[in-house]
């Protein structure tokens, strides 16, 4: 399809920034303007935004494996990954006793990163495990795993910024700032889409709107069983000097047993999170795009709450294994971070199939943000209709499955309780919610 003279991105994280470069360097004469909540890119709040995302072609997906090996070239080799914002440190991938969908992801990744000529180790046994990374305590409960020393870590926020700059020196799209509360359609079929409407009640009109509002797109069009909002806990230690030089060239930990992971420290920061089901966040809204008043329930994001006690706890374990010397020691902040999980963890980058002039660009599934590189080539080439078969394929618009039984992403790669509800679980700890400052980060 002919790309539009006049778009509209919706949101400024990896998805939204990323697209508006490759659509200011393959299409510079359209007008594009991305239109973001916060009045500040990055943005503390968003999905995007942290101290760190590991970089990895550790998938147990050959199709993922592949474009990420290309990403974290780019990280690598191009000013992406310059001034610190791109770290090859290793990634460590193990596996408990007895877990066979964790061995079966380990596995399949091993042997794709190995085809990709990546430097990656097997480590059958947990001996092999724990002479790859010594800084890692001997109570570690491990059957296997391996190491890539091809993956390695990026500064989140960094990245963001230098998209931004990038965007700001080019100087061709617009930046605004503004909270969409719904899309705008055609008053002749009710369906095309002609642009959003904003908190404050003003319309912004454009021929075509792309929606990278991650975790928020669910208060924008209706994805019941095709995307939810899960909440996932961070917490953040403060360490010292010798500390710090001890553990920040150790490789990452990822553990299936847990979900548990542990990047190497920065600035004499420590930080540990969960790659897991997740918490829920069920919220009352008006059905998108309907005007019959109906009201459903869906899971939202959060700002700024700690994590409940039951994370907390879940990290203290996981602490008492890996690093038994930081097991008491008090987090300095803790946030809830999140997901937009899809069923089967692929994104959704499709024009919308009832909406015409809308495409989404979302579904990030908790491992998008190592894409930033060459994700926005993939939306816009999803949005001129050049996407190659396999992954139009893989990032249609989904099948929605049974919203009562959808908890999040099932790609093998989930540990943790389903079910948890943030609500639930803040009122359990006796955390009413209690508001966070800023990220560390
Ligand atoms: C704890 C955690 C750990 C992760 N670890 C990794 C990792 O190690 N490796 C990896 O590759 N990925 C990782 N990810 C996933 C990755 O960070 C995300 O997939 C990616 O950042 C999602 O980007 P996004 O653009 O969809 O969302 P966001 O960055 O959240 O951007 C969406 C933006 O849209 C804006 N917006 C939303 N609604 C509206 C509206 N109505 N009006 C205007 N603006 C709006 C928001 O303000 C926000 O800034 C992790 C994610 C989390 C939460």
């Amino acid at each position: 399809m002919a790309v539009p003279e006049n778009i509209l991105i919706v949101g400024g994280g990896v998805f939204g920034l990323s697209t508006a470069l490759s659509l200011s360097k393959r299409h510079p004469t359209s007008q594009v303007t991305l239109l973001e909540a916060s009045p500040i890119i990055p943005n503390p709040h968003g999905s995007s935004v942290d101290s760190s995302r590991i970089i990895r072609a550790d998938y147990s997906h050959p199709t993922y494996s592949k474009l990420a090996a290309e990403a974290t070239d780019l990280w690598r080799t191009t000013e992406w990954g310059q001034d610190g914002r791109y770290t090859q440190n290793g990634l460590l991938l193990v596996y408990p006793d007895g877990n066979s969908t964790a061995k079966d992801y380990t596995t399949k990744s091993y042997h794709n990163v190995k085809q990709l000529g990546e430097n990656a180790q097997l480590l059958p046994t947990k001996a092999d495990v724990l002479r790859a990374a010594p800084a890692y305590g001997e109570s570690l409960s491990v059957a296997g795993g391996y190491v890539n020393w091809s993956s390695g870590w990026a500064d989140a926020e960094a990245g963001v910024r230098f998209a931004k700059q990038r965007l700001d020196k080019e100087g061709k799209v617009r930046f605004i700032t503004g909270e969409v509360t719904r899309l705008l359609f055609s008053e002749t079929d009710n369906q095309t889409v002609t642009g959003v409407v904003l908190a404050n009640n003003t319309t912004i009109t454009s021929d075509f709107v792309i929606l990278a509002t991650g975790a928020w797109t669910a208060s924008l069009i209706d994805l019941r069983g095709r995307a939810v909002s899960t909440g996932q806990a961070i917490a953040y230690m403060r360490i010292s000097d010798e500390e710090q030089r001890t553990l920040e060239n150790m490789p990452t930990i990822l553990n299936f047993a847990t979900g548990i992971f542990i990047i190497p420290p920065r600035n004499n920061i420590l930080k540990i999170a969960r790659h897991a089901y997740g918490y829920h966040n069920p919220k009352p809204i008006p059905l998108p795009g309907s005007t019959a008043g109906e009201t459903i329930h869906v899971s939202l994001p959060e700002h700024g709450v700690t994590i409940p006690l039951e994370g907390e706890t879940a990290f203290r374990s996981a602490l008492q294994q890996l690093l038994p010397t930081f097991a008491d020691r008090p987090f300095l902040n803790t946030r809830v971070c999140w997901y937009t999980d899809t069923p089967k963890g692929d994104f959704i980058i499709t024009h919308h199939p009832t909406h015409p002039h809308l495409l989404l660009a979302t579904g990030g599934s908790g491992h998008a943000y190592k894409f930033f590189p060459v994700i926005g080539d993939k939306v816009v080439d999803a949005l001129e209709g050049t996407l190659s078969p396999e992954l139009r394929t893989l990032w249609d618009w989904p099948e929605a499955v049974d919203e009562e039984r959808f908890e999040g992403t099932e790609d093998g790669s989930r540990s943790g309780e389903k079910g948890l509800v943030l609500g639930v679980e803040l009122a359990r700890g006796g955390n009413k919610g209690k508001r966070t400052g800023r990220a560390v980060l």
